[in-house]
């Protein structure tokens, strides 16, 4: 089993897979592979840091997050070699040959991405949007083998091993807001630590950049403690927001048929500790069974 989550900045996983991830692991052990791949060089989000230093430490910092995490880590890169610029990533035919790549090689079951906009009046970021319109799009030719050949060529265009195309989930988007539920509500209470402790290493946008820019509700956290109040509260405004009332920590996602459309039953087997008062089966079924 092989997860990949593919988003656009140094600590968005954090925020919105890090436990689902965690509480996977718990249940296939040394039998799940996990991998992050961030899209954006990470260099724009911050106030007194140069360029070049915010883009140094974030890396640091994102290395040292996926190590506590145990997962592998990869930094998107182009057909020539560059990272996209953060605050200038669109699904351009480069940034899709370059993602074909990098899917491709880990071949996920699952891939987690940020959603579209499906409402037109809600806010975006620019790399949000780009990474979730670009992961759309280049899902059907994962299996498509000489779609960027021209950029990746292969010894022999004359011999091509299928690629499994993975079931795609959109992770719930903060700059977005909650659209009155998400499909799938996952309880991480059990792995609130270490998604505390992982998103406290990202000491440059918890402690300086985020409450600088005043867009997330954050005063500075003193120390892991406050930290950890401050996540809490966080996570539980969240879940009001998405509705939902149950007690508990969530992560929420939805199911896409962006890739291959998954089974309720598979998802139900795959997923650990899914939360049915934190989840919206009745609209999950229909969506489903519309794509079977
Ligand atoms: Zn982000």
């Amino acid at each position: 089993m092989k997860l990949l989550c593919v988003h656009a900045h140094f600590d968005d996983f954090e925020f919105v897979a890090g436990g689902t991830f965690e509480l996977w692991r718990r249940r296939f052990g040394p039998k799940l592979r996990t991998k992050l791949i961030v899209c954006t060089d990470g260099c724009a989000g911050h106030q007194f840091r140069t360029r070049e230093e915010t883009g140094r430490m974030r890396l640091a910092e994102q290395l040292a997050a996926a190590r506590l995490g145990g997962h592998e880590f990869e930094l998107l890169r182009l057909p020539d070699g560059r990272t996209p610029r953060e605050g200038c990533l669109n699904a351009t035919p480069d940034v899709l040959a370059g993602l074909w790549r990098a899917i491709r090689e880990f071949e996920p079951d699952y891939l987690f991405c940020p959603p579209l906009a499906a409402d037109p009046l809600a806010g975006v970021h620019v790399d949000h949007l780009g990474v979730a319109e670009a992961v759309r799009k280049v899902a059907y030719l994962l299996n498509v083998p000489h779609a960027y050949t021209p950029e990746y060529p292969v010894a022999d265009e004359s011999r091509s091993e299928p690629c499994r195309t993975p079931v795609i989930i959109n992770v719930y988007d903060g700059y977005q807001g909650g659209d009155g539920g998400s499909d799938l509500g996952v309880d991480v209470g059990a792995a609130f630590d270490l998604i505390a402790e992982m998103s406290w290493c990202h000491q440059s946008q918890i402690r300086e950049w985020l409450p600088w820019v005043g867009r997330h509700d954050l005063s500075a956290p003193a120390d892991l403690p406050a930290w950890k109040e401050t996540l809490r509260q966080r996570m539980r405004k969240t879940a009001r927001g998405q509705g939902v009332t149950a007690d508990g920590l969530f992560e929420f996602f939805n199911v896409t048929a962006w890739g291959t459309a998954p089974t309720l039953e598979q998802l139900e087997k795959d997923f650990p500790n899914l939360a049915r008062g934190a989840s919206n089966y009745i609209r999950l079924r229909q969506r489903l069974a519309r794509w079977a």
